[in-house]
């Protein structure tokens, strides 16, 4: 017989996150929403994407499953960055200051347009040229999240 089951585990799907590099080899999905998101404007993060501001969410780094091999760059005295060795995109942060945090990129997202920064952070090293009309808090530095 088939079922005729009227509930099927929607709720769920609807939390997990997917994300990939850009030739798909490397792949993640989280078993939460993201803690945190913020709108990045270090040089450091900059550098590392080549881009002028980078879109974090915080997880727990538990919280995350990883399909494919990612390749690892000490960027600081506390900060890792992993990327995808094939196609070089930059995949996930971890730091010493943030333990058991794993930072994944928003733009990497299955569905980056779902995604909704809460902040921005190190927006004293943002670049001129670079104006966003939002009215999200500006976090000289590094924010405190509570
Ligand atoms: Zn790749
Ligand atoms: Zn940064």
């Amino acid at each position: 017989m088939a079922e005729t089951g009227s509930s099927p585990t929607a709720g769920q799907a609807q939390n997990k996150i997917t994300g990939r590099c850009l030739c798909g080899a490397v792949r993640y999905e989280t078993a939460t929403p993201p803690a945190w998101t913020a709108l990045c404007h270090c040089e450091s993060c900059r550098r590392a994407a080549s881009a002028p501001i980078v879109a974090w969410m915080g997880f727990a780094v538990e919280d995350v499953r990883w399909q494919g091999e990612r390749a690892f760059y000490k960027s600081s005295r506390i900060a890792t960055r992993g990327f995808c060795p094939k196609c070089g995109t930059q995949m996930c942060f971890e730091s010493t200051r943030w333990p058991g945090e794993l930072h994944l990129y928003g733009a990497s997202r299955d569905d980056p347009e779902n995604y909704v920064p809460d902040l921005h952070c190190h927006h004293g090293e943002a670049l001129d040229w670079l104006q966003i009309s939002d009215t999200l808090r500006k976090c000289p530095g590094s924010a405190e999240l509570d």
